[in-house]
C-alpha cells in the first residue's frame, strides 16, 4: 500500500497561491486550493505583468526574483506562449546609477542619452519576461489539477477553521481581514489595453513615487500602457480620468499611442505590504505558512516564494 500523501490547503488562487499550489502537489504533497474568486478574477489576473523585483521588500527578494527569471525563462525554452522574453528599457527622470540587480540580466547594457525619451535622465536596457496574466493563470490551473490538486471556491472566514494539518496563506490582500494584518494596504492599479501601433519592445519607468508612472508592455496585437497606484482605493471600476492620463503619458513615449483604439481596461487591488510575510506560524495542532504582501511584484517573485514555502512545508510534514 502507497503511504498516505500529507494533505495541504492554499488558501488563495492568484499567482502566489497557484505557484504555490502546483509547486507543492508536483512535490507531491495533496493540494486542495481554496479561493473566493476564480483565478481570472484575482489582482493578479490584471497585472501586467513584467518581471521587475523593484516593488516588493524583503531580504530574499534577490534569491525570490532570480528563480522566477529562471523558471520563467525554462518556460519560454519550453514553448509556453504565455510567456515571452521581450528586450527594453527601463528609464529614470533622474540621474541614477543602474540598479545592480539589473546587470546580470541578458542583454545589459547603460542607454545613451540619445536613446531616452524627452524627460528621462537616465536608463538602461535588458531583456525580461511579460506574461500573459489571464491565461497564464489558466496554465498554472491546469498544472496544479494535473499533478492531483483542485481548487475549490469558498470565503474562509479564519484561519481556524477546518482539519488540514497545514494551510498555506495566499490571500494578497484579503490577509488584511484574515490574519488580520493591519499592515497590509490595498493599493489600487490601473491599466489600459489598446491594439498594439507595432511596438515591440518595452518601456518600464523606474521610479519609487508610486502614484503615476509610465509603462509600455506589448502583447502581441495588444498593448498594456500604465500605470497608477491609488493608496487605500479599492473600487473595481476603471477610473476614466486616470486611463486618460495613462494614455497621455504614453503617447510622450510612443506618439502612436495617442490614436491607438481602447480595447479595455484592468484594475486590480496590489497587497502592499512594508515587507513580504512569508513564514511559518504554529497554529493549536495545526501550521500556517504565510505567504502574502507581495505588493506590485508578486508574479516577479512568484516561483522563488513557492520555493521557500514547499522548504517550510517539506520540514513541517
Ligand atoms: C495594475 C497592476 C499591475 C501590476 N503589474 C505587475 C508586474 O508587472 N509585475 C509583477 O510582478 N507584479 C505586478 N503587479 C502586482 C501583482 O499583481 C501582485 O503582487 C500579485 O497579483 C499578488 O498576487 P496574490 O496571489 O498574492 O494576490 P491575488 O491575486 O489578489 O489573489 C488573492 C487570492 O486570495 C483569495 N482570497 C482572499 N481572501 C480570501 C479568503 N478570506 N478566503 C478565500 N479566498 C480568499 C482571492 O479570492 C484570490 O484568489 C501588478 C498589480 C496591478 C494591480
Amino acid at each position: 500500500m502507497s503511504p498516505v500523501r500529507p494533505e495541504v490547503m492554499v488558501i488563495g488562487a492568484g499567482v502566489l497561491g497557484l505557484t504555490t499550489g502546483v509547486t507543492l502537489a508536483e512535490a507531491g504533497l495533496r493540494v486542495r486550493v481554496r479561493t473566493q474568486c476564480r483565478p481570472e478574477h484575482t489582482t493578479s489576473a490584471a497585472a501586467g505583468a513584467i518581471w521587475d523585483p523593484l516593488y516588493a521588500n524583503h531580504p530574499l527578494v534577490p534569491q525570490w526574483s532570480t528563480r522566477s527569471y529562471d523558471v520563467f525563462r525554462d518556460l519560454v525554452d519550453a514553448g509556453r506562449p504565455e510567456v515571452k522574453l521581450v528586450p527594453g528599457v527601463e528609464a529614470s527622470r533622474r540621474r541614477i546609477p543602474s540598479p545592480g540587480w539589473a546587470h546580470d540580466l541578458p542583454g545589459f547594457r547603460e542607454c545613451a542619452a540619445a536613446e531616452l525619451p524627452d524627460d528621462f535622465s537616465s536608463g538602461w536596457r535588458y531583456t525580461a519576461p511579460i506574461i500573459d496574466m489571464p491565461p497564464y493563470l489558466d496554465y498554472l490551473e491546469r498544472r496544479l489539477v494535473a499533478a492531483g490538486g483542485t481548487v475549490e471556491i469558498g470565503y474562509v472566514r479564519s484561519l481556524d477553521e477546518g482539519s488540514v494539518p497545514v494551510v498555506v496563506n495566499c490571500t494578497g490582500v484579503g490577509a488584511r481581514e484574515l490574519v488580520p494584518d493591519p499592515a497590509v494596504d490595498p493599493i489600487r492599479g490601473q491599466l489600459v489595453a489598446v491594439r498594439n501601433p507595432g511596438v515591440r519592445e518595452f518601456f518600464a519607468e523606474h521610479t519609487e513615487e508610486l502614484e503615476e508612472m509610465t509603462y509600455l508592455l506589448p502583447q502581441g496585437d495588444v498593448l498594456l500602457l500604465g500605470g497608477n497606484a491609488d493608496k487605500g482605493q479599492s473600487d473595481p471600476e476603471p477610473d476614466p480620468e486616470v486611463a486618460a492620463r495613462i494614455i497621455a503619458r504614453c503617447a510622450g513615449i510612443v506618439p502612436a499611442i495617442a490614436a491607438a483604439c481602447v480595447l479595455g481596461h484592468r484594475t486590480g487591488i496590489r497587497p502592499q505590504r512594508p515587507e513580504i510575510r512569508l513564514e511559518h506560524v504554529p497554529l493549536g495542532g495545526r501550521h500556517v505558512v504565510h505567504n502574502y504582501g507581495h505588493s506590485g511584484a508578486g508574479v516577479s517573485l512568484s516561483w522563488g516564494c513557492a520555493d521557500s514555502v514547499l522548504e517550510i512545508v517539506r520540514a513541517l510534514v
